[in-house]
């Protein structure tokens, strides 16, 4: 995840007023998901160490992406590949059963930009195939099919992603198309690795939309934030707020509640199915 480029409340350089904030999906997301916690990330800068099996995650999907970059380059792999057993599980995978892929101009890691209010919109494509009539996004995950396809579908990934592509290219968004290939299988693996999300202008336009009000609610959070008032928090009544989750049952202090619970004056005991999983619980993003 990429993080904003300064600090807005750099009273020196007042950024807001510059336009130099870049946001990625990430950041969407969490936004999205708990505004309070995008500033207790994102402005306060209170992110916690990540736990060592979270860690040990990250740095393997990682290692995947490479993987794949370097074939995709053409560059060795193999000692890439024996680096790991997951690495061999998860490449003998997509060699087996590897996405449907346009023909067409492959262009890996390929990052795309755009200027929107005072914000830089970026996302980074793991590889954009871009063919005569049709584009094809492509994104690498390192867990499981997810089972409601359509929660990724609204994810800000896929939607940041597909909005991008249309408007920075001379494709019509019914000629965009972004596929999402998973590593791990669920089951008896008989479930396909791959899942694609076509595009509508319709879709173009609500993406454009939730982002002009997304965006227009950070703008008017950032200039309040920098007069001492804090971002809102999400609703404990409607079930947003998984800060009251007991993050004791699990025995993995990640798996569960969120960490700034306290800091919200939202811990204490389990409510029955108060919370909800966020987003970005369920599909954590991968560093690149
Ligand atoms: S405790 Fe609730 S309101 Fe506070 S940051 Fe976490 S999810 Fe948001």
């Amino acid at each position: 995840m990429s993080r904003f480029l300064d600090n807005p409340l750099d009273p020196a350089s007042s950024r807001l007023n510059q336009g130099f904030f870049r946001l990625s999906q990430g950041h969407l997301s969490l936004l999205s998901t708990c505004p309070r916690k995008f500033q207790h990330i994102y402005l306060d800068q209170l992110g916690l160490p990540t736990i060592p099996e979270e860690q040990q995650r990250q740095v393997l999907g990682t290692h995947f992406h490479q993987l794949l970059q370097q074939q995709e380059l053409g560059l060795p792999i193999e000692n890439l590949v024996q680096a790991d057993p997951h690495l061999q599980r998860w490449f003998e995978a997509f060699t087996n059963s590897p996405p449907q892929m346009l023909a067409g101009n492959r262009q890996s890691e390929h990052q795309r930009s755009l200027c929107f209010r005072h914000y830089l919109l970026t996302g980074v494509y793991d590889l954009l195939i871009l063919g005569q009539q049709q584009a094809q996004i492509l994104d690498w995950k390192t867990y499981a099919r997810p089972q409601n396809p359509q929660r990724l579908q609204q994810n800000w990934q896929t939607r940041l992603y597909l909005y991008l592509l249309a408007e920075t290219s001379d494709y019509l968004p019914e000629q965009i198309f972004m596929t999402y290939w998973f590593a791990e299988s669920r089951g008896n693996g008989a479930e396909p690795h791959s899942l694609s999300f076509t595009y509508t202008a319709a879709l173009h336009n609500q993406t454009q939309k939730d982002l002009e009000h997304l965006l227009g609610s950070l703008t008017n959070w950032l200039e309040t934030y920098s007069r001492g008032n804090l971002f809102p928090q999400v609703s404990l009544d409607l079930g947003e707020c998984d800060g009251r989750h007991n993050r004791g049952n699990s025995g993995n202090s990640e798996a569960s509640g969120c960490r700034f619970a306290i800091r919200c004056q939202r811990q204490g005991p389990s409510q029955t199915n108060i919370a909800l999983p966020t987003m970005l619980d369920q599909i954590q993003e991968l560093p690149l």
